[in-house]
């Protein structure tokens, strides 16, 4: 049975709770996980507070240097770890490995930042003393909580692990409670590179209880969420009564324009991986596709032939060549929901051109399998437009001139991600400018560099992961006046 980590130790829940993590893909348990509630959440802060001085204290180049050893731990344990993230999560094999080199990257990049981060000193008007001055300290915030996803939980625990140790604060990693296993090792084996106690700890079980708990505790300075936007509301109200800092990173709803002009191979396949990576469950992914009326038949011809290609199956086993793995979906309640949506979407005049089913191989009726769809003659109001899509459902639209498509990629309630693909610049700037979200992508895939600030407007949240702006949530600037010293 997997177990917590809090204040160097691996713990089971206060009550003795537990809950079984399962397979997807067959239903099969994987192991087990403590079923914490708010009473560990409290040992974890308690944990976390005791080492924040200390940390705070501790020189940057050795905060690196635990964590650079830790990368280099987690480094040699690769493969099994990816192994144990495709049976607990679902995604091939190929893509969990993509995952952690994706997180050991921002990892390293954070790395590289600790002996970077500046304050600055400001001259100031002399009203007591002359040679009058300020200076802007930078200092950590306290005890930070981070709340994982269960879509992409390796790097998305790294997006608030890796700033948050860096800039001098401890953290408590809460993870979807259905994928706690690859997250508790790889904490596991950070601390074994020398985290003194309580520096990053880990609490597993439901959000409505641990992860309340934690927002809510008084000791808790900065939350960060990558989740729906539903969560990102109740994770606003649970910290807004105590002001606590926080950054939300949501759900989204992302548009794909391609014009006349476009390298049409390029962009299907950008299509192609930006909707269907990971089954589909990103919130950066393309989740509307706008075609100009003049390459509309080409492009959709290319982009089914290439979508039916798909294989659902295993994470674990490879595809056939020249056919492409995909994974279950996450949950049965996450297949449903596509199901449903693309129900609507039919009830009202849409027509799928490839997929759209389960499965009809026996051999796959345990996993939450679903074939990859693209789907025509969506109306505006069906849920494939109005909500989330999180599964690999895309609808495809025609339209006659920029303007109508970047109307219609700006009548959505989010704005995370965006792409235009086209090699007229007037095109592209215009697109960069209007198109209402965190990010847009000319004539490229939707991806998270790490080097990037990553963020949404709307209801895809506030604030930004990746680069060197995620440090600055993660420190309390504090100005200081010099006046004596004249
Ligand atoms: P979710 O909102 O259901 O859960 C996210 C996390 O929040 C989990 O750890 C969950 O246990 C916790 N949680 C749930 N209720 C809580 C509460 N009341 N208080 C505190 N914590 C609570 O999301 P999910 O289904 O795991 O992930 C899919 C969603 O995440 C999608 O909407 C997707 O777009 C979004 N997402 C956003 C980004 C981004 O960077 N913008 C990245 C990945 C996923």
């Amino acid at each position: 049975m997997a177990k917590m980590f809090m204040n160097a130790e691996w713990v089971g829940a206060a009550s003795g709770q537990t809950y079984e993590v399962k397979n997807p893909a067959d239903g099969s348990v994987v192991d087990s996980a403590p079923s914490g509630d708010a009473q560990d959440a409290a040992a974890a802060v308690d944990s976390a507070r005791a080492a924040s001085k200390d940390w705070a204290a501790t020189a940057p180049d050795e905060r690196a240097g635990i964590l650079h050893e830790g990368v280099n731990l987690i480094k040699q344990q690769t493969k099994d770890l990816a192994q144990l993230l495709t049976k607990e999560q679902g995604k091939p094999f190929m893509e969990s490995m993509g995952e952690l080199n994706h997180f050991l990257h921002g990892m390293e990049f954070y790395i590289g930042m600790a002996s970077k981060i500046r304050g600055s000193q400001v001259p100031l008007p002399p009203t007591m003393n002359p040679n009058c001055y300020g200076v802007i300290m930078k200092q950590p915030v306290g005890v930070c909580v981070g709340i994982v996803p269960w879509n992409f939980p390796i790097t998305l625990m790294g997006t608030k692990v890796g700033p948050a140790l860096i800039a001098g604060n401890p953290i408590i990693i809460k993870p979807a409670s259905t994928t706690p296993l690859t997250t508790l090792k790889i904490i596991g084996l950070l601390n074994e590179a020398g985290l003194p106690a309580g520096v990053l700890n880990c609490v597993t079980g439901p959000g409505s209880k641990v992860g309340a708990a934690l927002i809510t505790h008084r000791d808790v300075r900065r939350v960060a969420l990558t989740g729906s936007s539903e969560t990102g509301k109740q994770v606003m109200a649970l910290a807004g009564p105590d002001f606590k800092r926080i950054t939300l990173e949501l759900g989204g709803s992302d548009p794909m324009i391609v014009c006349p002009d476009a390298d049409i191979a390029k962009a299907v396949s950008g299509a192609m991986i930006g909707r269907y990576w990971n089954a589909g469950q990103a919130c950066l992914a393309v989740k509307r596709l706008y075609l100009f009326e003049e390459i509309y038949e080409e492009f959709v011809e290319k982009l089914v032939a290439k979508v039916g290609r798909y294989e659902p199956g295993d994470g674990m086993a490879k595809a056939e060549k020249p056919r492409i793995r995909m994974g279950p979906l996450h949950t049965a309640f996450q297949r449903e929901e596509v199901e449903t949506q693309l129900a609507d979407a039919v009830s009202k005049g849409a027509e799928v051109l490839v997929g759209g089913k389960r499965p009809d191989d026996d051999s796959l009726g345990k996993g939450h399998f679903f074939a990859p769809a693209v789907v025509a003659s969506v109306s505006e109001d069906s849920k494939l437009v109005t909500e989330e899509v999180f599964g690999p459902v895309l609808p495809v639209f025609k339209v006659s001139e920029l303007d109508e498509a970047i109307a219609k990629a700006n009548n959505s309630k989010w704005g995370l991600g965006s792409s235009i693909w086209t090699n007229n610049m007037k095109f592209a700037n215009k697109a960069a400018r209007e198109i209402e979200s965190g990010m847009v992508w000319i004539n490229q895939l939707h991806y998270g560099y790490d080097e990037m600030p990553f963020g949404g407007v709307k209801a895809s949240g506030m604030g930004h992961e990746h680069g060197p702006e995620a440090l600055e949530y993660y420190l309390e600037p504090k100005s200081v006046v010099f006046g004596g010293l004249g």
